[in-house]
């Protein structure tokens, strides 16, 4: 384990004139997040499949006197990803911040009880739709005066857990990418973290845990504040993984 993050409190955090795009925000903790990015001054750029939760986030938003552009979007089209990227260049000329979070869980099972489909599923939308949108969007990161980006992964990356293991395997995946390119830009301006928020109280973690209370667990809107942190300008640190339930940065071996 390392230091707490060098970033602003969520109540200094000023996003005015930044441009935040967030994948999987129309529920769950990418929800939660869009929400605090707009209310730190964000334009969201709100990407999922259902327009009603997409439109509901625009609702509260702009009720709070924020903005949103909503992207009805299957992140399987990995062609839309490319576009996405096209527009957001030709709109703003940048992006500032970048929160890889929409996910699947796939299914809790035995690795040879595991369909080929669902496995293929959640290693698309886990890690290829997100080294795609690494791709559009990692140019426009670098046009921002302080791009950042915020991976999210998971303590299932780490613990491999049985019945876990296509879940496991693309958090892992997915980490392990983020490093690199945050390795690849450490003599930029961009900073890349990945997330673990912990169990939270969601959609995917009530498929995982079935017979757990969820009054138990974190809201989300709970965790959202301290993943935002990791959007200030003021943010050091990159190539490192927020343990949200800790509050430290776990540090993995940089390369030579
Ligand atoms: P939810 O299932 O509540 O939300 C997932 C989001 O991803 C939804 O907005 C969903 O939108 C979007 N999404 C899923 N598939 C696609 C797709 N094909 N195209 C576009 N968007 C898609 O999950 P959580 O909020 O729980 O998870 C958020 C992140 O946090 C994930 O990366 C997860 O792995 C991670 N995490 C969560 C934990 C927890 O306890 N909740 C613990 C550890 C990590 P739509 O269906 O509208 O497309």
């Amino acid at each position: 384990m390392s230091a707490a993050p060098s970033t602003a409190s969520p109540d200094t955090l000023d996003l005015s004139g930044r441009v935040a795009l967030v994948t999987g925000a129309s529920r769950g903790i990418g929800y939660f997040v869009a929400k605090e990015l707009a209310a730190a001054g964000a334009h969201v750029v709100a990407v999922a499949r259902t327009v009603g939760g997409l439109e509901e986030l625009d609702d509260e938003i702009r009720a709070a006197g924020g903005q949103a552009t909503l992207v009805p979007l299957d992140l399987t089209d990995m062609a839309g990803i490319d576009r996405l990227g096209g527009a957001i260049h030709e709109r703003w000329g940048k992006l500032d911040v970048l929160v890889a979070n929409a996910a699947i869980l796939g299914v809790i099972a035995p690795l040879g009880h595991v369909e080929a489909k669902v496995f293929e599923k959640v290693m698309a939308v886990n890690v290829t739709a997100t080294w795609r949108m690494i791709r559009s969007v990692d140019p426009l990161l670098r046009l921002s005066d302080a791009g950042r980006a915020i991976v999210m992964s998971s303590g299932a990356a780490h613990s491999a857990r049985a019945f876990w293991g296509p879940y496991a395997a693309s958090k892992a995946a997915v980490e392990a990418m983020a490093r690199s390119w945050a390795d690849e830009t450490r003599n930029t301006p961009l900073r890349i973290n990945c997330v673990n928020p912990g169990a939270t109280r969601t959609a995917m973690r009530a498929q995982a845990m079935p017979g757990e209370n969820p009054q138990t667990l974190p809201h989300p809107s709970d965790v959202a504040a301290k993943i935002v942190a990791l959007a200030s300008p003021a943010l050091t640190e990159t190539g490192l993984i927020l343990d949200v339930p800790n509050g430290r940065f776990v540090r993995y071996r940089m390369p030579e």
